[in-house]
């Protein structure tokens, strides 16, 4: 089978990596690739969203199966380009697009079809009728960029001089571009967020294993919004009883909404939750993976996946056939200095290949680019906000995981042992965080960082931590399988 992948992130490097492995798979390009995509994958330089580049490649070299990684080329419509030749993709339509595309027409679509989210005060064209607006809405309010704002469109203001600052910024100085024509203001939800994927072909659908993301920058929770620094994932993140809520409360009502809405929704649809008091309620729907959580997911995925993606294009998604490693992932991520605000760029990245080397490591980039024969961080790209990625998988069966983990010291010559002692420190707070069944993501101390084997980026005149690095944890707590998670494995069909 010949693949192709589009997107170059840390999501395409792990989909790549994966579709690899397949005995099915004989070529994977990818479009547009990255400095780490380019060892296992060709790279293609043409941008995913350009839809009418990516058909006059694809006609070239009639891929078997094309996978769309960014949400970009489903707005821009590139499936409907390619069911229209009949070529098999991976993702769902322009129209159904629209469910991540427009934020007003994801809640309309909500509303219609009953499905519980926050609840929403208005859309507005102008600035004008958003300040009338604001006078009888509940305070903090949220406001959102009704289209694609790369994670600069939602707002939470608590007052109204800093609700009328974002509204200005957005729709009078048009800070956010076309994103930001409509806006919409909606009520807050509290509770903790949670992130649910699924895999549909329009007719069944298979739950991925459960997921959350870290979003701030920094130790603590704290500094601003990221487009994500780690993510983990556990079967332990979600309590039975509530996964079998969220999917009969709103995965299955958002199938049977776009079948009504005459939608045939064939790929990914993530459903970003708020778990309130009042049960879990949508506070989003992307309409592909989600990037850093497919690093997590794809560590324990024990499945071909390529057989997956061939069946879900057909038509014939069988639920059973995705079957996950027990135990629980995790990606952590080094971004370069500054992020998310200003970063240099064009910086030579250094220790991947030691750290590539690692047992039960798997190192995935995104941003970065290949200057010759070495890595750089990547300026030209979207992703390079992002910066160098390096995700590392260790596994906890490493014999050096039972290192007892000294507090605070961190700092290690020694690549292996300081992997073992990470890995012994992951599963800690993985642990105790579920023990503890508050499942919030730990941040990382600082001295963390300098765990990292190998790592150095050079930059002149800034700290070495100028890279995003990432490394998952793969642990095995569960060796075995209970009769009920089998049986969730099977989603009943749609109709
Ligand atoms: P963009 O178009 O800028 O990429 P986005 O897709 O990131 O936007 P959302 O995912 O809808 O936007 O919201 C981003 C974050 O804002 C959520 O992950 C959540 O933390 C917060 N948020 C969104 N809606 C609400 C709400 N109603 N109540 C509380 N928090 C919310």
């Amino acid at each position: 089978m010949k693949i192709l992948v589009l997107g170059g992130g840390g999501r395409e490097h792990a989909l790549v990596w994966k579709l690899k492995e397949s005995p099915l798979v004989e070529k994977i390009w990818c479009a547009p690739g990255n400095g780490g995509i380019a060892a296992e994958a060709e790279c293609v330089a043409i941008d995913a969203g350009d839809v009418s580049a990516i058909v006059a490649f694809a006609e070239k070299v009639h891929p078997d199966l094309t996978v769309v990684g960014p949400e970009l080329p489903l707005v821009n419509g590139l499936t409907d380009a390619f069911r229209q030749r009949n070529w098999a993709v991976i993702g769902p339509s322009q129209q159904a697009a629209q469910l991540e595309g427009s934020k007003i027409f994801s809640k309309e679509f909500l509303a219609r079809h009953h499905i519980p989210t926050a609840e929403m005060y208005g859309a507005y064209d102008s600035s004008a009728d958003v300040y009338k607006a604001l006078s009888s809405v509940a305070w903090p309010v949220v406001i959102k960029a009704d289209g694609l704002c790369a994670g600069k469109g939602v707002f939470l203001a608590l007052d109204f001089a800093s609700a009328k600052d974002f509204v200005e910024r957005v729709m009078e100085k048009n800070e956010l571009g076309a994103g930001g024509k409509r806006i919409l203001l909606e009520e807050t939800l509290e509770g903790e967020e949670l992130s649910f994927i699924i895999l549909t072909d329009g007719n069944r659908y298979a739950p991925l294993v459960r997921t959350r993301d870290h979003k701030r920058v920094y130790d603590g929770n704290q500094g601003p919004n990221t487009g994500g620094m780690g993510a983990y994932s556990t079967d332990e993140l979600l309590p039975d009883d509530l996964r079998e809520t969220i999917r009969s409360k709103i995965v299955e009502p958002t199938l049977h909404g776009l079948a009504d809405d005459g939608i045939r929704y064939q790929g990914f649809l993530y459903i970003g939750l708020m778990l309130t008091n009042s049960g879990p309620k949508v506070l989003e729907f992307n309409c592909r993976l989600g990037d850093p959580e497919t690093q997590a997911i794809l560590a324990r995925l024990d499945f071909d996946l390529a057989e997956v993606f061939s069946d879900v294009a057909s038509g014939r998604l069988n639920p059973s056939k995705l079957r996950w490693k027990p135990g629980a992932s995790a990606c952590v991520v080094l971004a370069s200095g500054g992020y998310p605000g200003r970063f240099e760029s064009e910086k030579h990245i250094e220790g991947l290949t030691a750290a590539q080397q690692i047992n039960g490591v798997k190192v995935l980039h995104a941003g970065t680019k290949l200057a010759g024969k070495i890595v750089v961080t990547n300026g030209g790209s979207r992703d390079a906000q992002r910066c160098l990625s390096l995700r590392l998988r260790c596994c906890l069966e490493n014999p050096l995981r039972r290192n007892a983990l000294p507090k605070g010291h961190w700092r290690s010559s020694n690549p292996l042992e300081s992997c073992g002692r990470l890995a012994s420190w992951r599963r800690c707070r993985i642990y105790s965080g579920l023990r503890k069944s508050t499942c919030r993501w730990r941040s990382y101390p600082k001295s963390m960082l300098w765990a990292t084997p190998g790592l150095k980026a050079a930059h002149t005149g800034g700290p070495a931590t100028r890279a995003r690095f990432c490394w998952w944890i793969a642990r095995h707590w569960k060796p075995w399988t209970s009769s009920r998670e089998l049986s969730e494995r099977t989603s009943p069909p749609m109709a």
